[in-house]
């Protein structure tokens, strides 16, 4: 099969020739259909996420057809169409999981990062760990579903209760994919893009957002939550001082710059800051028929398999409105 792989953080990745993995006990192998390009690739890239497996073949959210079942899999049969979300493998027996907190597991393996993913033809996934998804589904505008749309639906539901209002910083592909939930939930989104990204703020605005404007903007009315998906520190301090009394900031990357220093009076009053780690299975049971519900329309530039480089420059520059997606 064709992957591309890494060989060590700061390398662009390289296509190459391997052999098509067999599913050990418990395995599924999967034909990639598709498989979205998230900004945690190119924090593995840059060494930014520590001791990633090496040789790696990165890429997280897979969507894709059971091409062949390990020993003792029940349930799934070649054909079925799956998703492969980042938590690719949890313990079972930690506290963590035994208290449904799989996401914090302390031996979990991840897609695309501590095992390897979909930017390849085929990938391995454990069963117990892989999402059925319809057939109807476009495996393209469905991939990003898989960590962009899972990551902000659990962010959200770390926002707090009764929300109103909440703030969205960074409007990419996580963004654009809730945008559209909160907005049919009833809430009001406003979008805190780039400075300047017009663009994005046109793209966040046809999606329904009430407001859209620059990172650097003072919100134009007091948020009940922010989220924050850009991976920019100083924007905590910034979202903080616009959330009301009781209000959370929610920190969705699983990597940022440093968050400068802020005077306590702008946490005062019970707002709090919080950070969103992986997902668990109960996120997906409950993720996945709540986008259908919400008619979730995502936005894809499609790359071919060996284009992936150019996808993570793309995605990095700012370049992809919605998500970019690798069609092997
Ligand atoms: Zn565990
Ligand atoms: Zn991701």
């Amino acid at each position: 099969m064709r992957a591309m792989v890494l060989d060590r953080p700061g390398a662009p990745l390289e296509l190459r020739e391997m052999p098509r993995p067999e599913p050990a006990a418990g395995q599924l192998r999967i034909r990639v259909e598709a498989c979205g390009v998230c900004r945690t690739d190119l924090h593995i890239l840059d060494g930014e996420l520590s001791e990633p497996k090496l040789p790696l073949v990165p890429g997280h959210e897979i969507v894709g057809r059971v091409d062949a079942c390990g020993p003792g899999v029940a349930g799934l049969a070649e054909g079925q169409r799956v998703g492969v979300p980042w938590l690719g493998h949890a313990c079972g027996q930690c506290a963590y999981c035994r208290m449904g907190r799989e996401n914090l597991c302390d031996a979990p393996l991840f897609t695309g990062y501590t095992m390897d993913g979909g930017y390849a033809e085929y990938c391995l996934a454990h069963t117990d760990f892989v999402f059925p998804l319809a057939d109807e589904m476009d495996p393209v505008a469905s991939a990003p579903l898989l960590c962009a749309g899972l990551i902000g639906y659990r962010s959200l539901s770390r926002a707090g209760d009764n929300l109103r209002t909440i703030g969205l910083y960074g409007f990419g592909a996580a963004a654009h994919i809730l945008c559209q939930i909160a907005i049919w939930q009833g809430r009001r989104v406003l979008a805190f893009t780039r400075d300047g990204d017009t663009a994005a703020q046109d793209f966040a605005r046809r999606l329904g957002a009430a407001w859209a404007g620059g990172s650097s903007e003072d919100a134009p009315e007091e948020l009940d939550a922010a989220i924050i998906f850009a991976p920019v520190g100083e924007l905590v301090p910034k979202a903080l001082k616009s959330v009301c009394k009781g209000g959370r900031v929610v920190c969705g990357g699983i990597h940022m710059s440093d968050i400068p220093g802020f005077p306590y009076a702008d946490l005062w009053m019970e707002r709090e800051i919080v950070s969103v780690a992986n997902l668990t299975r109960h996120d997906g049971a409950a993720f996945f028929p709540l986008a259908h519900a919400a008619g979730v329309e995502t936005r894809t530039t499609p790359y071919a398999l060996d284009q992936a480089n150019t996808a993570l420059k793309d995605l990095r520059q700012g370049r992809v409105q919605g998500a970019a997606v690798l069609v092997p």
